[in-house]
């Protein structure tokens, strides 16, 4: 029987003072100490650290309503039952004399707040929202000669959060998305926006390729951020790995404790990543320590391209088919040669000139050492001594991990950086084994859950695109355009049509192409982010604005402008713990409170150990995401509610007032007020604008999507040999190899 430490503390002392009393021995005092532990009686609820993406899980406390006390988690296999300081701290998120417990409201011109009742608040901002939608909606639009309905509000602008929860984010998805708003957005769009594209691009999907625990089977690690301090626990991965040999070269121009556990520190210019992730690249091919086997199989390497495609490194920094006077690219010539079957052709022996492999080698053979040291700042034998150690981590019997943060997401080259260190990663065959992978360490605990459940302006729950008025006027248009041929995605009609069932219910039936015209149509691709909607509020086109769980008078670029922005708007609700900047932006140092006419509404927000749902966090489970829950929890600040009520309430504000004060059972995610708020906000969709142009129910709507699902099922994706394949004999040692380590890694022996 495994005893634990808590049970241990529990149970166990006063059953052993009793033992040894018995022997004459008094430990009456021991026990007396033993009931005076303030989690004596307790009831414990498994919860997750907000402060960073380790989402390191607790257990959480609660006495007599209460939390008491906020500990680790021992059996979270990610973490093991540590905390940093941070998260053992978290406790005065939820008991904070500064936290604002009641609904505050300021009047336009007001020089102050006024605190009022819930069911009044809700009243008025249901109005607010009414009124901005009423004056802004579009229901049709002329696109060429046809009518097209677009159902989309432009005025009003909401941003969810990943301090939300899963179910917080999907609600505030679905409930925008029923109002017709395209200006929606998460925190995602400003911390890890190039990672998605970059991830997505290289491998199908935007989320990190491992776990953090897999880390410890590395050889080599570079963090090329300042993991050791800004995502601690999940560090002890990387001091494990250490134990066993593996060496850590920390990239970053400051020295810092990273630095100070690492085996080399590699001082790197700010900004220039990209040339140094470019030497490592060309370091690799060159000196043909790339994994040739992994890459031959798992990757595009041998497919042949176009010979007409010309890359920057045949013309001058362009690719072919640019055209200076439109300043955009004809891409006709950015395509694969094709056998007979329609399917790519390839050269295995990766030496045709018109190879994926050959190509990327001409491109990257200008990133020498000389280059990187003049433009890194790295000294060419700091270089090649690390570039030497680096790729030495390849082949069948080791990998290598490289991790990053923001200093790659928010340069202006982002996206370049991070797919320029997925390459790396391909071709020394470091992605999908043991200690190999690209991390990303995200900021929040769910950022990957908000992104998954959509809060962002391009996109639905699961991905799908959010559809355009131009090429996307009707759902088999949407489908045709937005499916793949090959892949996961040729699913995308599947994940649509029951998106749309689950948002319109019995509205949406075959007939009517799943009520596909109610989603709300954008104009343009380039519009409705977090940049161009706070320069709608600016220019006053937006006029009313939802916040909940983020800060955009301290986060947004160019922050001076995002605060007269929404100083410009007619009203503004903040869902939060505390008076945030935003809350405040009417009456910031400098400002003249009369001289703005926004009228805000704030609601205290229920703080994550206060609440009871979900987060999907990509760093504990890799990219498949693991779903955490975090259970109800008897809230401190009695009038603090849930953005999921918050939300509810502005669908149904006299129900939301008659709950104001109560955070029970009744209120979870999956209880009957939630499951009422669910059926509710589906309602007064449908009853509400929704329904304006509607069209007629045309036949065969979705021949497109039925034609692609034919007996013999999607076809497989192009380029990439199932799985079984690579670990045939045909490949030889390689393969073996990759058998040989992961047999002797799952029998958790060392190297
Ligand atoms: S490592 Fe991150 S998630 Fe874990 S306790 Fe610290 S701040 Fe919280």
């Amino acid at each position: 029987m495994s005893l634990s430490r808590r049970d241990f503390l529990r149970y166990g002392m006063a059953a052993a003072s009793t033992a040894v009393a018995s022997g004459g021995i008094d430990l009456s005092p021991v026990e007396a100490a033993a009931t005076s532990l303030r989690i004596k009686e307790a009831k414990a609820f498994p919860g997750v650290c907000p402060y960073c993406a380790v989402g390191c899980a607790q257990l959480i406390y609660v006495k007599d309503g209460k939390i008491v006390d906020i500990e680790g988690d021992p059996d979270a296999p990610h973490t093991e039952g540590a905390l940093c300081p941070k998260g053992s701290s978290t406790y005065q998120l939820s008991l904070n004399e500064r936290r604002i417990t009641g609904c505050l409201y300021r009047a336009p011109g007001a020089t102050a707040w006024e605190e009022k009742p819930l069911d009044w608040m809700m009243a008025e901002i249901a109005q607010r929202v009414k009124k901005s939608r009423d004056a802004t909606f579009v229901e049709t639009v002329k696109v060429g000669a046809n009518e097209v309905p677009v159902n989309r509000c432009e005025g009003i602008a909401w941003l969810g959060s990943s301090v939300l929860d899963n179910e917080e984010n999907y609600l505030i998805a679905k409930l925008a998305r029923g109002l017709g708003l395209v200006n929606l957005e998460n925190s995602a769009r400003l911390c890890h926006s190039a990672t998605v594209p970059a991830l997505g691009a290289t491998f199908g999907r935007g989320a990190m390729t491992t776990n953090l625990i897999d880390v410890q089977h590395a050889d080599v690690i570079m963090p090329t951020s300042n993991w050791a301090e800004c995502h601690p626990v999940s560090y002890k991965w990387v001091m494990k790995a250490k134990e066993r040999g593996a060496k850590i070269i920390h990239v970053d121009p400051r020295f810092t404790r990273t630095s100070a556990t690492a085996d080399i520190w590699v001082p790197i210019r700010s900004g220039t990543n990209i040339v140094f992730f470019g030497g490592l690249i060309r370091y690799a091919i060159e000196s043909k320590k790339y994994f040739h086997d992994y890459v031959v199989a798992y990757t595009n390497a041998p497919l042949l391209l176009d010979p007409n495609l010309k890359t920057p490194a045949e013309l001058d920094g362009l690719f072919s088919g640019f055209d200076p006077a439109r300043r955009s690219y004809d891409q006709s010539t950015w395509k694969f040669q094709l056998d007979a079957d329609g399917y790519p052709r390839k050269d295995t022996t990766l030496r045709d000139p018109n190879c994926v492999f050959q190509r990327l080698r001409r491109h990257y053979s200008r990133y020498t050492p000389e280059m990187v040291e003049r433009v890194c700042g790295i000294p060419k034998e700091l270089f090649l001594k690390v570039a030497d150690i680096y790729c030495s981590a390849s082949g069948p019997d080791k990998t290598a991990t490289a991790s990053y943060a923001l200093q790659l997401n928010q340069s202006t080259n982002g996206v370049q950086q991070i797919r320029a260190l997925c390459m790396l990663q391909l071709i020394l065959g470091n992605i999908g084994r043991p200690g190999g992978g690209v991390v990303a360490l995200r900021g929040h605990s769910n950022v990957q859950g908000a992104t998954d459940f959509g809060t962002l302006y391009h996109m639905l729950p699961g991905y799908p695109a959010e559809p355009l008025q131009g090429p996307h006027p009707t759902l088999t248009d949407y489908l045709e355009k937005t499916t793949p041929k090959g892949g996961y995605w040729v699913n995308n009609p599947k994940f649509v049509v029951s998106l749309l069932k689950a948002w319109w219910g019995p509205a949406a039936t075959k007939e009517n192409d799943y009520a596909y015209d109610y989603l709300p149509k954008r104009e343009k691709a380039d519009a409705y982010s977090h940049q161009h909607f706070l320069v709608g509020m600016y220019e006053k086109k937006v006029k009313g604005f939802i916040c909940m769980g983020q800060n955009p008078a301290v986060d947004s670029p160019n922050a001076k402008m995002a605060r007269k922005a929404m100083r410009n708007l007619e009203w503004m609700v903040v869902v939060d713990l505390f008076e945030t900047d935003t809350a405040a932006v009417w009456k910031e140092p400098g400002v003249d409170p009369k001289s703005s006419q926004v009228e805000v509404f704030f609601i205290p927000g229920a703080e994550r150990q206060d609440g009871a749902a979900g987060d999907a966090e990509s760093g504990v489970d890799g990219g498949r995401r693991s779903l955490r829950d975090r259970h109800r929890r008897r809230l401190e600040g009695a009038g603090c509610r849930s953005e999921i009520l918050a939300g509810r309430g502005l669908l149904h504000p006299r129900r939301a007032g008659r709950r104001e004060g109560r955070l029970d059972h009744q209120h979870d995610a999956d209880g009957p007020v939630a499951r009422e708020g669910r059926r509710a906000a589906r309602r007064r969709a449908l009853r509400r604008g929704v329904h304006r142009g509607r069209r007629q129910p045309r036949q065969g709507a979705l021949q497109g999507f039925q034609a692609q699902e034919g007996p013999a099922g999607p076809r497989p994706r192009v380029g990439l040999p199932a799985p079984g394949a690579q670990e045939g004999a045909q490949h030889g040692a390689g393969a073996q190899g990759v058998q040989r380590l992961r047999d002797r890694r799952h029998r958790g022996q060392g190297r």
